[in-house]
């Protein structure tokens, strides 16, 4: 069996999605800025696409920027934001410890700056709590920044309670939705967002496209300087075949999303009942509150790329909060957020599963799982060590 299971890393694009693209490669591959037909065909077809997405978000289509993905879009979020607020001698911003790097470094970086940077606990459940951030806004407070769902634990914030703080308040709230956008329904108007971000490829679309909204009246700072696109916002020539794409997989996503939510959950659940029968084993973050394909959870004993090399042995593609695959030691800044001691956190396994997956594969997944956590603890010297009592068990 072959399973796609790290859907927050990125999704495979879905057929409407590769057919949006072809014919602005094909045939109306004009570009969007000239003003015979085939630009101006381009052109049109790209103020569609801006209008389709704005509709699914309850935004107007003068509201959506065009940019390569989500990690211009939070960066550029920021960035306007702390421009803006520093024009008026404001300069703190409040943000949760386990937002995605986009948003933490671009954070760090403004430090340095000369601003000042609260971030929120998000306490064992991994969720934001409104009146802790209510308590933490100043006078000098220029942003808010809190993303709508965890991309490694799937945890949902209270973004209408938040942004309803933040309006009171009057202070720009900014959510970073990458891993929201298609699996959850969004409406800014609603949630009281003053910007938000998305991108294509966690909702099968494409690589290097997304957008950010920023609703109007937002003064948005330019982070490329160039041509007159996106209203002088963001230069480049527009990613014409991306962007058409990314409206097609939107459009997909809002279209059946009643129905990937309610048969996502319901296996996700499965999945979590599974995986608890494993001894010492804990899920990390809220049961209830989390995205309905994300599952992650915590083994006591072992380390998660071994977990990884010999789930992918058996056809699983998953992925852990621990980052030894990436060239560092550290654990994951969202395990350790919510509490997990460095040696637990090294132990975890994050599943996130697809729109299409079967209960079948749901319990061969349980199966393999429950297999290599037991082999891998066979000759783990930390489990030998629990085991005979020379340590105690956390999980
Ligand atoms: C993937 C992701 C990003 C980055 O998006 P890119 O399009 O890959 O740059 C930002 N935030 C979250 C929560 C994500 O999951």
């Amino acid at each position: 069996m072959k399973i796609y299971a790290d859907n927050a890393a990125t999704t495979k694009m879905s057929r409407t999605a590769i057919d949006a693209m072809i014919p602005y490669m094909e045939e109306v591959y004009g570009n969007p800025s000239s003003l015979y037909e085939v630009g101006q065909r381009a052109k049109e077809a790209l103020e569609s696409a801006r209008e389709e997405i704005a509709g699914i978000i309850n935004a107007s289509p003068q509201e959506i920027f065009f940019t390569s993905g989500g990690s211009e879009a939070d960066n550029q979020a920021l960035r306007s934001a702390a421009a803006f607020g520093a024009r008026k001698g404001k300069k703190h911003i409040i943000s949760s410890a386990f937002e995605h790097h986009a948003i933490l470094h671009t954070l760090n970086r403004l430090e340095k700056e000369g601003f000042e940077v609260t971030l929120l606990p998000v306490h064992e459940n991994g969720i934001v709590v409104p009146q802790e951030l209510e308590a933490a806004i100043r006078e000098d407070t220029c942003l808010v920044t809190i993303m709508t769902a965890n991309n490694e634990i799937g945890t949902i914030q209270p973004i209408s309670e938040i942004g309803e703080i933040c309006r009171r308040k009057g202070v720009i709230f900014h959510t970073d939705a990458v891993q929201a956008m298609g699996h959850l329904p969004i409406d800014v108007k609603e949630w009281k967002v003053d910007m938000l971000s998305a991108s294509a490829h966690k909702f099968h679309g494409p690589k290097g496209v997304g957008f950010l909204y920023a609703k109007k009246g937002t003064v948005l700072t330019n982070l490329i300087e160039g041509g007159a696109q996106e209203k002088g916002k963001r230069a480049g020539t527009e990613n014409v075949p991306g962007i058409m794409s990314m409206a097609a997989a939107l459009k997909e996503a809002a279209e059946g999303i009643d129905r990937n939510i309610a048969h996502q959950s319901a296996l996700r659940d499965r999945l979590i009942a599974g995986l608890s029968e494993i001894p010492h084993s804990a899920l990390n973050g809220d049961a209830v509150r989390r995205l309905p394909g994300n599952v992650n959870f915590c083994f006591e004993g072992i380390e998660g790329e071994s977990l990884l090399l010999l789930l992918d042995d058996k056809g699983i593609c998953a992925s852990s909060g621990s980052a030894c695959t990436s060239g560092s030691l550290d654990p994951s800044h969202v395990l350790l957020a919510i509490g997990r001691v460095h040696d637990v956190a090294h132990g975890s396994l994050r599943l996130t599963l697809g729109e299409e997956i079967s209960e079948e594969e749901v319990d061969y997944i349980i199966k393999s799982v429950k297999e290599v956590v037991e082999y891998l603890r066979s000759f783990s010297p930390v489990w030998r060590d629990l085991m005979a009592g020379k340590s105690p068990f956390i999980l």
